[in-house]
């Protein structure tokens, strides 16, 4: 136990140090946990240096402990060796028929750069089994939701950064936990902000909620779909496997992205590029194919400046001007963003979730801009192929096009199916990294 108080009291000395943003003061050290409901489950692997430690509540309702047990479960199971892991939670009896569970997650990697906060929320309603949706709780379409939860942030610290205020929208609103006055808004970085039923006035919705009838318990004991993980890291091996290539292309585009795009439109292949910001206007007409063939075009900074040594507004501006640059040409808002270098911190996965925009690294890489030679990158690319590959590559090299040539024409070949990063992975969640296991 002991090592979990030394975990948490780092956390909390560094959480000062590093979040990008401190809408208010961390609370004191002493952290201690809720537990009104539910016996005590934990997962915890058998090693001394206690390198996972999961807690959570069994409810006694089959369904959403199911869920729970199985979110719980692939959370243990989708943790890399060199993360220590520890989750606690906060269980409420709200009234007789709701109840709230708030899981805590704490990941620390190697480096204490490297330690990232998250929760995982389950409201449940008891008599229907099932759990509450955010907007069965919350009118958040309505205006005056945001407009309390700016004025009472900016209440508590009338120092708030004004641009970051301005920067709130519906998605400070995805992490909201039933309390016994009204609702617990957890922010980006993870504080918090409690409203009121009062004040929430008709915006709080949880009163309207129908009572329906228990879902029906399983025919046989099929286990209940796994929920997705919650970590800020999503690990590129344990996509569903299938035999799709995703093709990426960086820093461009250049003259030789013509070249790469024929190519793919020959073998009605798709990629994804991942664009300069500072590049976009003069290569619009290039932007507006790859569009048109069905290629996915995300944001990759504006100037290859490592974002991870910028300030927050700094990285705002930029992931801003770069996505605003991409949709004044195709029309669309890019979902995905690629940092340089592949580097994000909590600064780039808070913004990339404000602006409602996954990560996405890779799991193979040329390495082109080193050989700067066709062949040994259609070598590389063919030896180290395989199912829910994400392939990084350079459109700004000649070599790399010339390339393309023979892989696009092999890997359709060999049966892979040539997609965009989108289509591989499915739908992604704001703010997470998608990347290889380090
Ligand atoms: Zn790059």
């Amino acid at each position: 136990m002991k090592k979990i108080i030394i975990i948490i009291s780092i956390i909390a000395i560094s959480a000062a140090i590093i979040l990008p943003i401190t809408l208010h003061k961390n609370q004191a050290s002493a952290v201690y946990y809720v537990h009104e409901i539910g016996d005590d489950q934990f997962i915890t692997d058998n090693d001394p240096n206690l390198h996972i430690y999961i807690s959570y509540p069994k409810i006694g309702i089959e369904n959403i402990d199911n869920e729970i047990s199985n979110w719980a479960n692939a959370l243990s199971q989708n943790t890399s060796a060199n993360v220590e892991l520890n989750v606690q939670y906060n269980s409420y009896k709200i009234s007789d028929r709701f109840i709230s569970i708030e899981e805590i997650i704490y990941e620390n990697g190697p480096n204490l750069d490297d330690i990232t906060q998250s929760v995982k929320i389950f409201n449940v309603d008891t008599i229907s089994q099932k759990l509450i949706s955010n907007n069965e709780i919350l009118d958040s379409e309505n205006s005056k939701v945001l407009d309390l939860l700016k004025k009472k942030i900016e209440k508590n610290n009338k120092n708030i950064d004004k641009n970051l205020l301005n920067s709130i929208n519906k998605d400070w609103l995805n992490n909201i936990i039933l309390t016994k006055s009204g609702v617990k808004v957890i922010l980006p970085d993870y504080t918090s902000i409690n409203l009121s039923k009062k004040e929430l006035g008709k915006s709080y919705l949880l009163n309207n909620l129908p009572i329906t009838s228990p879902a029906p318990a399983p025919a046989n004991n099929a286990p209940t779909p796994t929920s997705a993980p919650v970590s800020n890291e999503i690990f590129l091996d344990d996509a569903p496997q299938g035999a799709m290539v995703a093709l990426t292309f960086d820093d461009g585009p250049t003259e030789y992205t013509k070249q790469i795009l024929a190519t793919l439109k020959q073998y009605n292949a798709k990629a994804t590029f991942c664009v300069l910001g500072n590049r976009v206007e003069a290569n619009a007409d290039i932007i507006k194919e790859m569009d048109a063939q069905g290629c996915q075009v995300i944001g990759h900074s504006w100037d290859h400046k490592l974002l991870t040594k910028l300030s927050s507004d700094a990285i705002r501006k930029d992931m801003q001007n770069t996505n605003a640059a991409i949709k004044k040409v195709i029309g669309k808002d890019p979902i995905m963003f690629r940092a340089p270098y592949g580097e994000v911190n909590d600064a780039v996965s808070t913004i990339a979730w404000e602006m409602n925009m996954s990560l996405v690294n890779w799991n193979v890489d040329t390495n082109d801009w080193r050989s700067k030679n066709a062949n040994t990158v259609y070598n590389y690319i063919i030896a180290h192929v395989q199912n829910n590959s994400i392939i990084l590559s350079h459109d700004i090299f000649k070599s790399t096009a010339d390339a393309m040539a023979q892989v696009i024409p092999e890997l359709t070949q060999k049966g892979y199916k040539l997609v965009t990063v989108s289509e591989l992975l499915g739908d992604t969640t704001p703010g997470k990294v998608y990347r290889v296991k380090k």
